[in-house]
């Protein structure tokens, strides 16, 4: 039995991350991390030594965070490339488990743990719950895939960390989820915005708003937008936090949003975030939009170095209100390949949520249909759910086009007549190939 800050008891002897708080990293420590996870590359991974001496490097003469520029990227493709183990780092003893990715575009991209890569991500999945005000109070339902993807286990031994009673429900089935949530009097639920959203949809059809003991979502693995939100938070009477994470880099619980939700705190004592041109990859000032790009700084299993994520976001130049000492990842505006050109304008579904998120009376769900027309070319047509209100199809062809530079048409239909899925939504439909 151990006393920890707190001052609860812990049975297992472990202490919760409350025992250890939070704090910032400092210039000398990042700068450590980067030479220690290039040394570890190269001298475990055959992969990565082929990976420097083809870019003409010597990663000898990388002595920190300014040196990165020199060094050659890596994408999702050379990490299918060298599937499944090409990246790992460490004698194959020493890994202990494995996670995947669904493999929805392709090849499935693998991270590989050893026994610190699980426990390293654990306390940063605990620090994610301590952001969102999640205690050992609180009872957890955790509505995400265990097995291979990284979103189950991650939540699991997050909420373990913090204390708190999980109820490992894993995905789908609508009814026994409010059943349980019922039953064992749940507080927060763990989700993609999606399923959460038919879940809130869901609680409404059946009269039961109100009645449930939840009292937060923390919803991640896809980008949700402030209308989503405010739909979500509504039905079911939550606060909401958007997680950030991707298999590559732990799963899931790499940042999360505070109570001011303004932006994610990511935990840069584990990893270091560049912000890049997506196109020349050329690294771009504090504040400005790109793709995100890290490297981790103490990943032993499959370290990530200069690691193209395809995220879209830009790092916060202010400091947070709530005082933490983590810097912050505006929420993702989109993802590199979610982009569709159309007209030979590059679109991406993020710049058409933002635009519909402004217009009143509109749903949280919609599409963008791409087809070929012989006489007019491209046609983008973009479904959303709204109420028939006199002119708001007009007002929001005018605001797309305006927004976009092009003239979509836009189908109406009523609330809850796009799919909702348990899992991320598809949103860009192509038909012109
Ligand atoms: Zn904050």
């Amino acid at each position: 039995m151990v006393e920890t800050r707190s001052g609860l008891t812990s049975v297992s002897g472990l202490t919760s991350i409350e025992a250890a708080p939070a704090r910032g990293i400092e210039q000398s420590e990042l700068d450590a991390g980067v030479r220690w996870s290039v040394a570890h590359a190269v001298n475990g991974s055959p992969w990565w030594r082929a990976h420097f001496a083809a870019a003409g490097v010597d990663p000898a003469s990388i002595t920190g965070v300014a040196d990165l520029v020199h060094l050659p990227f890596t994408t999702k493709q050379d990490l299918r490339n060298s599937y499944p183990l090409g990246w790992a780092s460490v004698p194959e003893e020493y890994l202990v488990r494995i996670h995947a990715s669904s493999g929805t575009t392709g090849k499935r991209t693998v991270c590989a743990y050893t026994v610190r890569d699980i426990a390293d991500w654990a306390d940063q999945f605990a620090r994610c719950f301590t952001t969102a005000g999640v205690t050992s109070k609180d009872r957890v339902q955790v509505m995400v895939g265990y097995g291979l993807w990284t979103a189950g286990a991650g939540f699991q031994a997050g909420a373990e960390r913090v204390g708190a009673l999980v109820i490992p429900a894993g995905p789908g089935n609508l009814d026994l989820q409010l059943e349980l949530i019922m039953d064992f009097g749940t507080t927060t639920i763990c989700a993609t915005s999606s399923f959460a959203l038919l879940l809130a949809e869901t609680v409404e059809a059946r009269g039961l708003t109100g009645s449930l003991p939840i009292s937060k979502g923390i919803f991640g693995s896809e980008r949700w937008g402030e209308r989503m939100r405010e739909r979500i938070e509504s039905l079911l009477g939550i606060e909401t936090f958007d997680i950030y994470g991707l298999t590559e880099l732990y799963g899931p619980g790499v940042g999360i949003e505070c109570t001011e939700h303004d932006g994610i705190h990511y935990w840069s004592d584990y990893y270091y975030i560049e912000i890049v041109d997506p196109v020349s990859g050329v690294p771009l000032p504090p504040g400005e939009e790109g793709e995100v790009v890290v490297t981790t700084l103490r990943k032993e299993g499959m370290p990530l170095i200069r690691y193209r994520t395809r995220d879209l976001s830009r790092l916060c130049t202010t400091e947070c209100k709530c005082g933490s000492p983590f810097p912050r990842l505006a929420r993702l505006s989109g993802r590199t390949d979610d982009m569709v050109k159309v007209r030979g304008v590059a679109v991406f579904p993020s710049q058409v949520e933002s635009i519909i998120d402004r217009v009143e009376g509109v749903g949280p769900e919609y599409q963008l249909h791409l087809h070929w027309d012989p006489e007019r070319g491209d046609v983008m047509v973009v479904r959303i759910e709204a109420n028939e209100m006199p002119g708001l199809r007009e007002k929001l062809i005018h605001e797309l086009h305006e927004g976009l530079s092009l003239h979509p048409e836009v189908e109406l239909l009523p609330y809850g007549s796009l799919p909702r899925t348990e899992r991320k939504a598809k949103r860009v439909f192509d038909h012109r190939s």
